[in-house]
């Protein structure tokens, strides 16, 4: 075995065991083996246990880099979590609802989640916090802004290359399109627009915050017939919020 003639040079031993697992990117193992194996001789335990905990350290460890990976793809703009959503400042946001949302079966259902409301009420936070959640649950997802998006959609157009993306973008679990409506869209961007949401109906979930609403939809996409399209592909199977409350960046104006 190559333990033993390593162990023939003394000295060489650790190094060559640090090359092994160095060579099979066991980076962590790589760490800790010697501190873990000094704890496991004082704590007694067998040669199968210390395997356990190296091996579950090294595993731990790339579920979270996977996550982190994701979480970067994604581009969120900011990290938001629901733990630092003060829902007692929205009173009147189903909070039952929205917590429900979290455990993600929406996903599975392909359903949307539709979050409208004036700014500051907290959009964009329940959205990437929705989002950094099925990050944490390796699903893929991607965040937008609609002017990012539909920009991306179509310099796609114009490089031949709107088939591909449609394509890449279908297969995501979630995307999430972020103030839809700051932004009046062009016709042209709207046919885009819609041609994803399309794309997705029923395949994968979409989320979308929004300061108008749906009744100034037809503004923002310059056209009825279109806007009435994408609302009722999004609307079919979605769960709407209208979150009417105030701005939260208001929150110690309002105090004083
Ligand atoms: P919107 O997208 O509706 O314009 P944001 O989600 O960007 O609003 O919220 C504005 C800021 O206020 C963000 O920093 C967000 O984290 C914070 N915020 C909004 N609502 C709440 C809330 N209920 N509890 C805690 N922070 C909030
Ligand atoms: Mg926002």
């Amino acid at each position: 075995m190559a333990f033993k003639n390593v162990k023939e040079k003394p000295g060489e031993e650790l190094s060559q065991t640090d090359m092994y697992l160095k060579t099979l990117s066991l980076h962590i193992i790589k760490d800790i083996y010697k501190t873990e194996s000094d704890k496991a001789a004082r704590a007694k335990l067998s040669y199968q246990d210390y395997l356990h905990r190296l091996i579950e350290a090294e595993v731990l460890s790339r579920i979270d880099r996977s996550i982190n990976r994701r979480i970067q793809i994604a581009g969120f703009p900011v990290i938001k979590r629901l733990e630092e959503f003060d829902f007692s400042y929205q009173p009147q946001l189903d909070e039952k609802m929205i917590r429900e949302l979290f455990t993600l079966e929406f996903l599975n259902q392909k359903k949307n989640v539709l979050l409208l409301g004036p700014p500051g009420v907290g959009k964009t936070h329940l959205a990437i916090s929705l989002g950094i959640k099925a990050a944490q649950m390796r699903k893929r997802i991607m965040f937008y802004s609609a002017e990012q998006l539909t920009k991306m959609l179509a310099s796609s157009e114009v490089s031949g290359n709107l088939v591909k993306l449609l394509e890449i973008l279908s297969r995501l679990d979630l995307i999430i399109i972020d103030e839809l409506g700051y932004l009046e869209l062009t016709q042209k961007t709207a046919r885009l627009f819609f041609q994803l949401i399309a794309k997705r109906y029923e395949k994968g979930s979409v989320i979308i915050t929004s300061n108008k609403s749906f009744e100034e939809w037809g503004q923002i996409f310059q056209d009825e017939v279109v806007a009435s399209a994408i609302l009722d592909r999004l609307l079919h199977h979605s769960y709407p919020f209208f979150i009417q409350g105030k701005s939260f960046r208001m929150k110690n104006f309002n105090k004083n």
